[in-house]
């Protein structure tokens, strides 16, 4: 008779609506009260209209969207205990006691941190007479479940994350649309694409392009970085091609730590190739559009599990993620992986590049 309630935060990814759908029919498949609580923790915060209890139809038709249909937002409210206090009162009106949290690290650590704020969250409430002690004593344990939804891979503790793959799908596809014009102008184009800390997205979309060049945080290229992409390129045209792909991710930069951009590689090219050179930012293109059949398979299995897990879950259970581990859908420790992966931006942000790729491990 505990509520289960889902909800997305963060950047949105595709296949999040895939998990969303999935969550609640496992849910209901074996026997639960499931809600939405739309719009992230502001939803939760707020309550009223924005936590609501889905049916089998309501996840209906949504697989094979993108983004999120029931919102996504950050909020400031949820940082604040006061907020806190607010979400942990919508909840328990409603009985749910049981979260699925689809989001990013920062998602995922705000989940933590009220899981552990509840019981004294409760206690101020009871305080305030806005519960009674029967509620308390009934819904005196919440359990949480994470599923990482975040298109650049950049989470530790999975081998991939809900959203990569489309991501990947869309970057590819614009490469291709780009190398067919630049065939017939003979131009170079300079891709930028997503990932800050993380190269995933590049070095798939190089491999999977024969792009010449790219650029990746975890691997900074020299500070005579000018030479050996002129070089490259020349040498490939010299062999007869008449295009040249470079690819930049968000984060690149050189050993010495300056940020390396679209415009600082284009200039060089211009300058010293006297290339036909253009830039193509993909930006929100790469979040964007239906999901790719592994993205959708991926989500429905973590989703299923998440629910799973949390009808498993004892008062003493580590709060966990879905994770991919293979081929198979596993569970692993919530913050054990959030620490992880902040560690890995920690020693991004510090140029300790090797350090930061050994503590990302295998995924
Ligand atoms: P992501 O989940 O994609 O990493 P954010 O870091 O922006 O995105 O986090 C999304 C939301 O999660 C924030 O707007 C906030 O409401 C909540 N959140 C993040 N970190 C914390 C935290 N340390 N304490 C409480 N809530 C947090």
């Amino acid at each position: 008779d505990k509520g289960l309630a889902v909800f997305t935060s963060g950047g949105d990814s595709q296949g999040m609506n895939a998990a969303v759908r999935a969550c609640v029919r496992m849910a209901i498949y074996l026997g639960c009260k499931v809600y939405f609580i739309r719009e992230g923790y502001q939803g939760m915060v707020d309550g009223g209209d924005c936590i609501q209890e889905a049916n089998w139809a309501s996840v209906s038709s949504i697989i094979h969207r993108g983004g999120t249909i029931i919102g996504s937002a950050r909020c400031q409210d949820f940082r604040e205990r006061q907020g806190r206090l607010k979400a942990a009162n919508n909840l328990i009106q409603r009985g749910i006691t049981n979260l699925v949290v689809i989001g990013g690290d920062g998602s995922l650590t705000g989940a933590n941190l009220f899981r552990q704020e509840w019981s004294s969250l409760l206690e101020e409430l009871v305080k305030n007479k806005t519960i009674t002690t029967e509620q308390q004593e009934k819904f005196n344990v919440l359990h949480i479940v994470g599923l990482v939804g975040s298109i650049d891979n950049d989470f530790c503790g999975t081998d991939m994350t809900i959203g990569t793959d489309t991501a990947l799908h869309r970057i590819i596809e614009a490469i291709d649309a780009i190398s067919s014009t630049a065939y017939s102008h003979q131009r170079t184009f300079i891709m930028e694409v997503m990932g800050r800390h993380c190269g995933y997205l590049a070095i798939s979309a190089a491999i999977a392009t024969e792009a010449d060049f790219m650029f990746i945080p975890e691997e900074p290229v020299s500070v005579t970085w000018q030479d050996e992409i002129c070089l490259k390129l020349q040498q490939e045209r010299s062999a007869g091609q008449r295009l040249n792909i470079v690819i930049v991710a968000e984060g690149a930069m050189d050993r010495e730590g300056h940020p390396i951009t679209a415009e600082d590689v284009k200039k060089v090219i211009d300058e010293r190739l006297k290339h036909d050179a253009r830039i193509t930012v993909l930006g929100h293109v790469q979040r964007g559009g239906n999901p790719s059949a592994f993205d959708r398979i991926l989500a429905c299995r973590m989703g299923a599990e998440a629910t799973l897990a949390l009808m498993e879950a004892t008062p003493d259970s580590v709060p966990v993620v879905i994770s991919l581990d293979g081929n198979q859908a596993v569970r692993v420790p919530l913050m054990e992986c959030v620490e992880r992966t902040q560690a890995v931006a920690k020693a991004m942000k510090e140029k300790r590049w090797a350090d930061a790729v050994k503590l990302r491990g295998r995924s």
